[in-house]
């Protein structure tokens, strides 16, 4: 016999089952309706772009673009590949759409998958979910890196996350951080023979991201490299003590850490990152910053100024699942049980009145005898059996069980929508 190849899902992606799926649905209505909050729109956009738009905006020399974009040519032989993040096509739409035309700076959000190439290990993933928001115009005050801080600490707050730490820093911009970049170049070229080999090849591709290095041999070594925050120029040093004093006028609490260079080149003056627990090594839940050059870097106009962050949804779940407080979530209401010819279309009516009315429904295809069936609605978790015999059909009458202590009552329709639509506002059901 010939055998039969079992497919699986591609190394790095997975899929969201039912089970966990409909945590992610609150999870994302959640962060939906706290960005709208805060006048925040969605846009929607493309899952592939032209490599190059990756490439001018992160940075060839980035681990993103470099090694992880899942890159193919197209039959017109241009090159696209999968968007690894999306800021870079925030801007592309900017400036397609002619944005700095509209009144005031731009605040849109978006929601969707993103593919980096990346070794998989928990909380990391080849496929996986981010909710971003961008803030695109003419200004670049404090008090907005501060109020997209503030919305994400709301945020994580209303999803349960409580354990979370926010570190900020300051990347400099092009007046100051070249100048810092090369003195750290030079320093670390003094000791580059007691560093392991990605950091010596960054000392001349990238000398920041050395910054980033978790090995354990390397930290006393970094830890008394110049600092990119001793080195800002006057204006970025003003913008980000105007940062700290905003944000301590909204009680944020906060980190500092200078070592957060973040891996994507286009960042200017502010980064940030939240941490969560429960994630092990992974424990970043989202990351962002400014980038007030790259409206102009990928050919837009002069002057306009950006900030961002991507909360990692994969993570961000992980940790409430692993020590947060996933919400009670709404299951099955009501099972109906029927039994006889004449209860069919009586069944099939009420249902249908009852999934108006906003309950969640779950009509049986197949008749089976009445414990089969309240068997099956105790197994799927619903809160209600509701009973259509020979006698209700009759009678025109429906027998409603509660399915967790067995009490049980006889209604009219009129009586049975009423209790149930209450049921519903009070419970959530
Ligand atoms: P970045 O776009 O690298 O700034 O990442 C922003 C957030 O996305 C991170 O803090 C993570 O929570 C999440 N993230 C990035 N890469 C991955 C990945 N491969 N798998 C799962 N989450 C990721």
């Amino acid at each position: 016999m010939e055998s039969r190849k079992q497919f699986r899902a591609i190394k790095g992606t997975r899929d969201i089952l039912p089970a966990e799926s409909a945590l992610w649905d609150w999870f994302e209505q959640t962060a939906r309706e706290v960005l709208a909050s805060y006048n925040f729109r969605e846009i929607r956009l493309p899952i592939f772009e032209e490599t190059e738009l990756f490439a001018r905006s992160i940075g060839s020399d980035t681990d993103v673009v470099g090694k992880e974009m899942y890159t193919f040519d197209d039959r017109d032989e241009s090159s696209i590949s999968l968007r690894p993040e999306a800021t870079a096509s925030v801007c592309r739409a900017y400036i397609e759409h002619g944005m700095h035309l509209l009144p005031g700076n731009q605040k849109l959000y978006y929601v969707g998958p993103m593919f980096r190439r990346e070794r998989p290990q928990k909380g990391r993933y080849r496929q996986f979910y981010q909710i971003g928001a961008e803030v695109l115009g003419p200004s670049d005050a404090p008090a907005i890196d501060a109020e997209i801080l503030e919305m994400l600490l709301v945020l994580f707050g209303h999803e349960g996350l409580m354990n979370t730490t926010l570190y900020v820093n300051s990347v400099g911009c092009q007046q100051c951080r070249p100048e810092y970049v090369e003195r750290l170049r030079e320093e670390l070229r003094t000791v580059k023979d007691k560093l392991g080999p990605d950091s010596q090849r960054r000392i001349e591709t990238n000398p920041l991201r050395v910054l980033d290095s978790k090995l354990p041999e390397e930290q006393a070594l970094i830890e008394k490299l110049p600092r990119l925050v001793d080195h800002l120029c006057a204006a970025c040093r003003q913008h980000f003590s105007e940062l700290k004093d905003e944000l301590r006028l909204r009680e944020i609490c906060f980190e500092e850490s200078w070592r957060l260079v973040r891996g994507l080149d286009y960042y200017t003056r502010t980064t940030f990152e939240v941490t969560a627990t429960g994630l092990g090594s992974q424990n970043a839940i989202c990351g962002g910053g400014r980038y007030d050059g790259l409206v102009e870097l990928l050919g837009g106009r002069a002057g306009v100024k950006g900030i961002g962050f991507a909360i990692g949804t994969d993570r961000a779940i992980l940790s409430i699942q692993e020590g947060g407080h996933p919400p009670a979530l709404p299951g099955l209401s009501v099972f109906i049980a029927r039994m006889g010819t004449r209860a069919y279309p009586i069944a099939v009516n009420i249902a249908k009145k009852l999934r108006a009315s906003g309950l969640v429904v779950e009509l049986p295809p197949e008749e089976t005898n009445l414990r089969k069936a309240l068997g099956l609605a105790d197994k799927l978790g619903a809160r209600y059996g509701l009973i259509i015999g020979e006698d209700e059909a009759a009678s025109g009458t429906f027998t409603l069980k509660r399915l967790a202590d067995a009490d049980q009552k006889r209604l009219s329709e009129s009586e049975l929508l009423e209790f149930l639509e209450s049921e519903r506002r009070g419970l959530g059901a």
